[in-house]
């Protein structure tokens, strides 16, 4: 055994080996988290350039029955390599799904969007499209106001799928934002031929915006590009009202981030108040 124990810390250091331990557990207790409705949304208020609530972007949390309250960045990657991303995305899905029906029954809630965040092996997977238009027609919302969220990356895995796609579920009215803009590869060539609603700048240049004049270049480019190409912009991340009057001076039109809340599960959430505090 000691011999085994030295060989393997040739391969596996005590970090690495922790971490495919963990892989492991979180991988075998996935199909049990989502058959007992582990996998639970949260919500956090997107804002217009006044300050008005205008919609929330659900972000996904497992609240693992030992583990607690497990992160996306924790649990997506594995999601997507054991393919059960398919079935989380169904779920969440159909979440907003649901959650828009509510709204639209709601006094003054019924024009609220939704956006989701979509993985690259669902966008890819044959019945993508019928799925989406199967959770519109099940819970009769209003398509226009299901906002799926994009990255570059998954886009360019194949743009002609991708594109299809999106063409598509655009015919049922369903919008396109593309997330984590600026950090995957930006060719900027293919921008202008998907049918995008929004481009979202990543929380990574919002961050050291003060105090980075590269971030701050980024962000302020990524504003006017969104301009030229008549597509909304949204900044994510966005946590001081210093970061928000700066994107504002750019001319971004739309802010999400911990200064206007953060995300949480629909029982911690009032609508209704947000809406009132920024009108
Ligand atoms: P993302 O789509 O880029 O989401 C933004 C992340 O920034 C979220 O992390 C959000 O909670 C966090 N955030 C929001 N405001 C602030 C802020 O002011 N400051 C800071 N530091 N962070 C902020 P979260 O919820 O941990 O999600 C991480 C990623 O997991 C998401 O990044 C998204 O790519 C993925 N994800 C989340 N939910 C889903 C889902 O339902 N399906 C799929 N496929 N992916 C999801
Ligand atoms: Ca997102
Ligand atoms: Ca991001
Ligand atoms: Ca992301």
């Amino acid at each position: 055994a000691k011999q085994e124990a030295r060989n393997g810390r040739r391969f596996f250091n005590p970090r690495m080996q922790a971490r495919v331990l963990e892989y492991v557990a979180l991988a075998s207790d996935m199909r049990k988290g989502l058959e007992d409705g582990e996998f639970i949304p949260y919500y956090q208020p997107q804002v217009d350039a006044a300050g008005k609530l205008v919609g929330f972007e659900l972000l996904i949390r497992w609240h693992h029955g030992r583990r607690g309250i497990i992160a996306p960045a924790d649990f997506i990657p594995v999601a997507e390599d054991n393919g059960q991303i398919i079935e989380l995305g169904r779920q969440v899905l159909d979440a907003a799904g649901a959650q828009l029906a509510r709204w639209r029954h709601q006094p003054g809630l019924k024009d609220l969007t939704l956006a989701v965040n979509i993985s690259a092996r669902q966008l890819h997977q044959a019945d993508f499209v019928d799925q989406v238009g199967q959770v519109i027609q099940r819970h009769r919302i209003d398509a226009s106001l299901l906002k799926l969220e994009l990255t570059e990356s998954m886009l360019l895995e194949d743009v002609d799928d991708s594109i299809d796609k999106m063409m598509r579920l655009r015919v049922l009215g369903v919008r396109f934002a593309l997330d984590d803009f600026g950090t995957g590869y930006s060719s900027l060539s293919y921008l202008k031929r998907l049918p995008l609603d929004q481009l979202k700048i990543d929380k990574s240049f919002v961050r050291d915006l003060l105090t980075d004049p590269y971030d701050a270049d980024i962000a302020r480019t990524i504003v006017s590009l969104a301009r030229g190409l008549g597509l909304e912009v949204i900044a994510e991340g966005v946590e001081t009202r210093e970061q928000r009057d700066c994107l504002a001076s750019y001319g971004c039109g739309a802010y999400q981030g911990y200064f206007y809340g953060r995300p949480v599960p629909i029982e911690q959430l009032d609508p209704v108040a947000l809406l009132n505090r920024g009108a």
